[in-house]
C-alpha cells in the first residue's frame, strides 16, 4: 500500500499528530489531489483544541483540513472534462445532489452535506480524495499562497457579496481573516466607508493594510465618533457580522440605517439574546450565511485577477512538518492566515 504523510486528528482528545496513512484510492466518480499548499482555518483550531463543537462532530482517527490548492494526480472510473495535471482546489462540502436546495442550485443549504476534513478525511496530506463535481479548476496564473485559502475568501464573498456594496457605508464586527479578507471585498466591490471593528489590534491593523477606512478597538474607542469622521449620517446601509458574539451583533443592529441589511456569518459559541424591536422598528433585514455559494469560486478568481490583493492577510508560512508553529501562531491572535506548504517533503 502506497502511504503519505497527513495531519490527524489520532484521538478524541486536544492535539494533532504527523502521520504516515494509506494515500486515498479515487473510487468512481471521484478524483485524487496531491497537495501544494494548505491555510488553517479557525475550525481546524477548534479541532485542535477539541471544543464542544468539535467533540460533537469529528470522528478520530481522521486527516483534517480543508483549505487547499494542489493538482489533480488521478483520475477515478467515469471522471469527465478533469485531466491529470490540471491545478484545482475544491468546495469542501460535499452535497446530496437530491435535495429541493441541491436541485436549485443553492448547494450550501443542502440537507445533508458532508465536511471535508470535519466529516471525512481532509487536506492536510499529500493527498485528498473528493467527488469531481467538487473540484474546481484553478487558473495556473494565480498565487498559490492565495489560492490555499480560497475556501475562507469564498466564506467572505458569500457574505460581503449577500447584498449591494456599491455606495454604501458597511460595518464588520469581526477582525479574524474573514472578517479581514471581507473588508477588501468591499472596497473592491465599490462601498464607499468599510469600517472594522474588534478588540485585537494586531488584526485591525492587518484590516488596514486591507484597505478598511477605519479599524476601530471597540473595548478603548467610541464607534459613533468614528462615524461621524468618515461622514456617516443615518448609520451604515450594511452589516457584516463575523464575530459570533452578541456584544458585536447588538452593536451592529443599534448602528444600522432604517431599512439596512445584515448578513449574519460568525457562529456563537452560545445563544444571544436580542432586542426584537430595534431590528422590527428599524425594517432591518437579517440572511444567514453559511458556506459558499458554487459561483463564488468564480468570482473568487475574478477577484484576484481583477486586482484584489489578498497577500496582505497572509501572515505566515511553513513548512507542514512545522504545523505545531502553525497552530501556535493560530492561537497567538497574532496571524492571518497560516500557510502550510506541502511541496517538498
Ligand atoms: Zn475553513
Ligand atoms: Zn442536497
Amino acid at each position: 500500500m502506497k502511504m503519505m504523510d497527513a495531519i490527524v486528528k489520532p484521538s478524541a482528545a486536544p492535539g494533532l499528530e504527523l502521520r504516515q496513512v494509506p494515500v486515498p484510492e479515487p473510487g468512481p466518480g471521484e478524483v485524487l489531489i496531491h497537495i501544494h499548499k494548505t491555510a488553517i482555518c479557525g475550525t481546524d483550531v477548534h479541532i485542535y483544541d477539541w471544543n464542544d463543537w468539535s467533540a460533537a462532530h469529528v470522528k478520530p482517527p481522521m486527516v483534517i483540513g480543508h483549505e487547499y490548492v494542489g493538482e489533480i494526480a488521478a483520475l477515478g472510473p467515469g471522471v469527465t472534462g478533469l485531466r491529470v495535471g490540471m491545478r484545482v482546489s475544491g468546495e469542501g462540502h460535499i452535497t446530496c445532489g437530491h435535495c429541493r436546495n441541491c436541485h436549485n442550485g443553492n448547494i450550501q443549504w443542502c440537507k445533508d452535506t458532508v465536511g471535508v476534513g470535519v466529516d471525512r478525511d481532509g487536506a492536510f496530506a499529500e493527498y485528498v480524495c473528493i467527488p469531481s463535481k467538487n473540484v474546481i479548476i484553478i487558473d495556473p496564473s494565480l498565487d498559490e499562497d492565495v489560492v490555499a485559502f480560497f475556501d475562507a475568501f469564498g466564506n467572505a464573498t458569500h457574505t460581503a457579496l449577500m447584498f449591494n456594496l456599491v455606495g454604501e457605508d458597511v460595518l464588520i464586527t469581526g477582525a479574524g481573516p474573514i472578517g479581514i479578507i471581507a473588508a477588501g471585498i468591499c472596497k473592491y466591490a465599490g462601498a464607499r466607508r468599510v469600517v472594522v471593528t474588534d478588540v485585537n489590534e494586531y488584526r485591525l491593523d492587518l484590516a488596514r493594510k486591507m484597505g478598511a477606512d477605519a479599524a476601530v478597538n471597540v473595548a478603548q474607542e467610541n464607534l459613533h465618533e468614528i462615524m461621524h469622521k468618515q461622514g456617516l449620517v443615518e448609520g451604515f446601509d450594511v452589516g457584516l457580522e463575523m464575530s459570533g458574539s452578541e456584544s458585536g451583533l447588538k452593536q451592529m443592529i443599534s448602528v444600522m440605517r432604517n431599512g439596512g441589511k445584515i448578513s449574519l456569518l460568525g457562529l456563537g459559541s452560545k445563544p444571544v439574546s436580542l432586542d426584537m424591536n430595534g431590528i422590527i422598528c428599524k425594517g432591518l433585514t437579517l440572511q444567514g450565511i453559511y458556506g459558499r455559494k458554487m459561483d463564488n469560486w468564480h468570482q473568487m478568481s475574478y477577484m484576484v485577477q481583477g486586482g484584489l490583493d489578498l497577500t496582505p492577510v497572509i501572515t505566515h508560512r511553513f513548512h507542514y512538518t512545522e504545523f505545531e508553529k502553525g497552530f501556535a501562531a493560530m492561537h497567538s491572535g497574532r496571524s492571518g492566515k497560516v500557510i502550510l506548504d506541502w511541496t517538498t517533503k
